[in-house]
């Protein structure tokens, strides 16, 4: 039985109800559904866009700001943002003023120009870390950082916390399983043995992190500040300060990844909490959503870094490869576009409404499953929260995960988009944007407060 305390029966009823719903109220969503199938694998450009809680992928026509628009011609409100590509809403002004301003003046050259240089600047300043390179995806940010460490540390092991996800980075893909370090189920075509080189421990459990770092083989942590791809799960208080200590004492480096977390304030949880990592990595929103992710790090690790290079340069004869690349990494267009973003987007005025505007959905959330009696717990970390099927929130990963009732949290998706607002897949997590205003913040809860009114007033939809 779930955590939920809602009945199987009562969520099937109202999931067939609503998945018919979808299916009649959005032809030209099927019609593009259908066609997609004999052109895109599974009918969609990347395959987990078919994972959604809609019994057929939902096309979008269009985003601004807060909202998007399907191809019928319904409008939504945005709380997923992309799973926070779009943190600080869709095409922001100066962003769409970057596009254009960069569009006639050549989009790659494997060159920098000036861009690049206010970019370093400008990230060193807001996150505190003096030095800086750029990649494509966080993914690919987290990756090379992984190589650095090992290079500078001279160690292969990597640990991560358990229900981690830092992009499709092999290190990352594993899971702690009775004690032990297993791949990520699901896996597909792996070849290597991922748990040779990478370690799992539980996350807030201090004991067990002294623990896997003692051998002496740990190369790096690579955590974000928070838990935020399992549901999300808070830091205990002192945890991460003591990750920083016992990482030092280890001669472990410390990865921070902001990626999510960047939703927090202006320089992420790094600055917000006074965390000192050797690394920091972020991707996705940096640049307002075009296609980039950067990397910083402290004076000592560059200087390690350099020294690394010059060791693969000899080792190579001038003619080695870093295994660290990616052609359009840096590139013009993305450039200017991380500019823009950090000049101009990301202030300390929209942090302080998208701040603003995810504690009042905090509050009408945990207020309305009170007035419904639900047993369910709300966790909030800057723009994000996200309500969780267990009564406390959860401490670690595999609490995150026994709270899991899939098919109720696809009903409540489905029910939200039935209705024209989205949150984010695969959990229950909602971000606000600069753009999201008090009222959508209101229809949101009003929307699921009905969603919850139809359910439970289901013959025993409530299970003791
Ligand atoms: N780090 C974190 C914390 C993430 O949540 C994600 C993606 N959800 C990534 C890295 C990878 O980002 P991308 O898929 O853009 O490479």
């Amino acid at each position: 039985m779930s955590h939920s305390g809602i009945a199987e029966h009562a969520v099937e009823a109202l999931s067939a109800r609503e998945r018919q719903r979808f299916l009649e109220h959005n032809p030209q969503s099927v019609a593009l559904a259908e066609r997609a199938r004999h052109s895109l694998f599974g009918g969609v450009p990347m395959h987990w866009m078919s994972d959604w809680s809609t019994p057929l992928p939902l096309f979008v026509a269009s985003a601004a700001g807060a909202r998007f628009r399907d191809v019928d011609g319904h409008e939504y409100l945005d709380f997923c943002l992309g799973d926070t590509g779009s943190m600080f809403g869709h095409s922001p002004a100066p962003i769409a003023a970057a596009l254009r301003e960069q569009a006639g003046n050549g989009l790659t050259t494997m060159l920098p120009g000036e861009d690049a240089v206010v970019c370093g600047e400008r990230l060193a300043e807001r996150f505190g870390l003096p030095y800086w390179q750029v990649a494509t995806t966080a993914t690919d940010a987290n990756r090379f950082v992984l190589r650095w460490a090992r290079a500078i540390t001279g160690r292969k092991v990597i640990l991560v916390f358990d229900g981690c996800y830092h992009g499709t980075v092999d290190e990352t893909l594993v899971r702690l399983r009775d004690g032990h370090t297993v791949h990520r189920p699901g896996l597909i075509g792996q070849a290597r043995n991922l748990t040779q080189h990478s370690r799992v421990v539980t996350f807030n459990d201090l004991a067990a992190l002294e623990a896997a770092l003692a051998p002496g083989d740990v190369a790096a942590i690579l955590c974000e500040p928070a838990l935020t791809n399992i549901g999300m799960v808070l830091p205990e208080p002192g945890f991460l300060a003591r990750v920083r200590e016992l990482s030092r004492q280890a001669g472990t480096l410390l990865i921070v990844d902001e990626t999510h977390t960047l939703s927090t304030g202006p320089g992420g949880c790094t600055r917000a909490w006074q965390l000192q990592p050797d690394f920091l990595t972020v991707g996705k929103a940096i640049a307002g959503g075009v296609p980039c992710a950067v990397y910083g790090c402290t004076a000592e690790m560059a200087q390690a870094m350099h020294l690394a290079r010059a060791h693969s340069r000899e080792m190579a004869e001038g003619h080695g490869h870093s295994g660290m690349g990616t052609t359009l990494s840096a590139n013009a267009l993305a450039m200017h576009c991380l500019r823009a973003n950090l000049e101009q987007v990301m202030s300390d005025a929209a942090y302080a409404h998208m701040l603003a505007r995810a504690a009042e959905l905090a509050a009408g959330l945990r207020a309305l499953f009170a007035r419904h009696a639900l047993p369910w717990s709300v966790t909030e970390l800057g723009a994000r929260c996200e309500f969780q099927f267990c009564p406390a929130p959860p401490k670690t990963g595999a609490e995150a995960e026994a709270a899991f009732h899939d098919s109720l949290q696809m009903l409540l998706h489905l029910y939200l988009i039935n209705r024209g607002i989205l949150i984010t897949p695969f959990h229950n997590m909602t971000l606000c944007c600069p753009d999201t205003g008090a009222a959508d913040v209101e229809r949101l809860l009003a929307t699921l407060d009905a969603a919850l009114g139809e359910l439970l007033a289901i013959p025993g939809a409530r299970q003791a």
